[in-house]
């Protein structure tokens, strides 16, 4: 049905299987013979409600979620969690560790320090973002409430190697690397991400808290910005993000037949190890800028000689339909994301071109 597909790199909204577009799209003007589309129909309906529970449980089977944690599906992306979460878990007398490791990490440091107590447990600063803490290196004060991390820094391209094991619990920013490894529940409070970059398209925010920490929330947080407000109400105490959470739901599906995470990290590890095996065996052309034990297995980021060479790359690469390859704007350089859904068959186009690009120009 679908027809011109190109090889799209974007870091989100991402690339989502065919199979999922064509489906969305036969299912959207009739659903399930109702003569209505689910767009258009009830949240309290019957039809609903199948679709929700479903992702709902998808979630909980492919993630293996324990019953101690509720599953939410909220609004307001991973951008709200950076307030939402501290609202909900500092106390006054409390204070939050942040590993700022990037981008994201900074940005969800920025807003905890408007809510509550929170320091920098480390800092990648002085090293450009270019690589992740060693747990020794952590400075985790007394009194702290939570530790947070972003499992995977999607604008420098830089992945924690492991989890952390530490005494405080720990909350994440998994938006980038959601489904592509095993969650450690017990040395986790919160686990949240957007849809957009691996599970769906966008609206969609997804949000693992424990139920005993969601309801020990300060009675000073508004009902709606409360995680317990929507735990209690399975996610409809509104209207949900409806159409995500119906095509992340098909996202999902794809995901279990497609090995669960299981196969998404398999998948992951073998398909950057490509890219990272063409940067580094290509003589210097090509160059990545990170540390070599925490280079993310989702955003290749790297760099050519100069930044004329770099622009030729892309103007170049977009005329085989290599489209989105970009660095973010706040970095330059070329970025290839490279999410659960994207076709290994895209990574195997990049790399036949990065080969001719630098055999014409090398
Ligand atoms: C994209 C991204 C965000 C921002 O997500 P929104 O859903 O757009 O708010 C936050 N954290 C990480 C790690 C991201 O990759």
């Amino acid at each position: 049905m679908t027809s011109h597909r190109v090889h799209n790199f974007c870091a989100g909204p991402c690339t989502l299987p065919i199979n999922v577009i064509d489906e969305l799209a036969n299912e959207l003007a009739n659903f399930n013979d109702s003569g209505m589309s689910l767009i258009e129909m009830s949240h309290r309906s019957e039809a609903y409600d199948q679709v929700h529970n479903e992702t709902i449980d998808l979630l909980r089977r492919l993630c293996k979620v324990p019953d101690e944690f509720s599953i939410l599906l909220l609004q307001g992306g991973a951008s709200l969690q950076f307030a939402m979460l501290p609202m909900n878990l500092l106390q006054p007398n409390e204070s939050a560790g942040y590993i700022v490791s990037g981008t994201w990490g900074k940005k969800a440091f920025g807003d905890a320090k408007l809510i509550g107590n929170a320091y920098e447990a480390w800092s990648g600063a002085n090293n450009d973002f270019a690589s992740m803490p060693d747990p020794t290196e952590l400075t985790i004060q007394s009194g702290t409430r939570y530790l947070h991390i972003t499992s995977n820094e999607t604008i420098g391209g830089i992945r924690l190697p492991a989890f952390f094991s530490t005494d405080v619990r720990q909350v994440a920013d998994m938006s980038s690397d959601y489904l592509t490894r095993d969650i450690p529940w017990d040395q986790f409070d919160v686990v949240y991400g957007g849809a957009q970059k691996n599970l769906g398209p966008a609206g969609l925010t997804v949000v693992f808290v424990r139920k005993t920490v969601a309801d020990a929330a300060p009675n000073t947080v508004p009902a709606y910005l409360r995680y317990a407000t929507h735990a209690v109400a399975n996610s409809l105490a509104n209207t949900p993000p409806v159409f995500s959470i119906w095509a992340t739901g098909k996202v999902l599906r794809w995901i279990e037949e497609n090995g669960g995470v299981a196969g998404m990290e398999n998948r992951a590890a073998t398909r950057s190890q490509m890219l990272y095996d063409a940067i580094d065996n290509s003589n210097g052309f090509y160059q990545s800028p990170v540390n070599p034990d925490h280079r993310s297995h989702v955003n290749i980021v790297f760099r050519l000689g100069s930044e004329e060479l770099e622009k030729d790359f892309l103007a170049e690469a977009t005329q085989h339909d290599l489209m989105n390859l970009k660095g973010h704007r706040s970095v330059g350089g070329i970025r290839a994301s490279i999410y659960n859904a994207l076709p290994t068959e895209s990574v195997e186009s990049l790399l036949e071109f990065m080969s001719t690009f630098a055999n014409g120009r090398g």
